[in-house]
């Protein structure tokens, strides 16, 4: 356990205490009550409340004072922003065969609250195709449309394949959860959780990526993935501004063939 360290003894953290968290889009900044958790400043963190879909930056803690626990709203996470591991850049992603190093539920706290609307189901019947087919995906023209420009300006921020479970984020409006089946060169089933009725542009965009990923040359899909049955890939941006640009330390070596990509290691 973290402990407080003072000249004359060294305390434990309380159970409860206080935190001072800002919130950069929206240049606020609050106090909320924290219980059962460690936090430090700089950590990153999601509170109920007004604010509970923001990210926010712990500035402060207060660990010793008088405190009326109605009074205040909570920190409800605290998001994990290591990441280390073999990558492979390709275009707007850093790519991973490693299991272990960008797992969906840890990921997915990067982008959306754990307070905000989960996955959906679809109960429609749905006829597996192709991912490399995609003219039999049942969507509008329109959609289909949207969905290729959503490819296009890399909003596909975050997707992950777990042997044959499919998990993706789409920065629309807002960010959107994509689930999804892939067995075989098969789509089983695919469903987004935004309010659109029928296929929607999110999804396609996801199908588009998951093609493209599959079937780059660079990545060596067939091989790497026989190995680990894993892949995931997270926008670059994202993973420099939530992660390894918060670090004090180098932490990128190229691989001995940088042409394969790089690594990064743990602080
Ligand atoms: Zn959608």
């Amino acid at each position: 356990m973290q402990s407080i360290q003072t000249d004359a003894i060294c305390l434990p953290i309380p159970d409860i205490y206080l935190a001072e968290v800002r919130f950069d889009n929206a240049r606020e900044t609050g106090t909320f009550i924290v219980e059962h958790m460690e936090l430090s400043e700089d950590d990153l963190v999601y509170v109920t409340g007004p604010m509970q879909d923001k990210v926010g930056t712990v500035i402060d803690v207060i660990y010793h004072c008088k405190i009326r626990p109605s009074k205040y709203e909570r920190v409800v996470a605290k998001i994990d922003t290591d990441l280390y591991g073999k990558f492979i850049p390709l275009e707007h992603l850093w790519v991973t065969f490693d299991r272990p190093c960008m797992d969906k539920d840890k990921m997915r706290l990067w982008f959306l609250s754990p307070l905000a609307d989960g996955e959906c189901v679809d109960t429609n019947g749905f006829t597996p195709f192709p991912l490399h087919d995609l003219d039999s995906f049942p969507i509008s023209y329109i959609r289909a449309q949207r969905g290729e420009s959503y490819y296009e300006e890399h909003r596909v921020v975050y997707i992950c394949l777990d042997k044959s479970k499919g998990y993706a984020i789409v920065q629309g409006s807002e960010y959107y959860e994509v689930t999804f089946t892939y067995i075989d060169g098969k789509i089983h089933d695919i469903v987004c959780n935004c309010y659109c009725e029928g296929y929607c542009k999110h999804e396609y965009a996801v199908l588009l990526q998951l093609q493209d990923l599959i079937g780059h040359w660079m990545l060596d899909y067939d091989s790497n993935y026989r190995e680990s049955e894993y892949m995931a890939a997270i926008d670059k941006t994202v993973a420099w501004n939530m992660s390894v640009s918060r670090r004090q330390k180098e932490i990128i070596r190229l691989t001995e063939d940088s042409y394969e990509g790089f690594i990064i290691y743990e602080d």
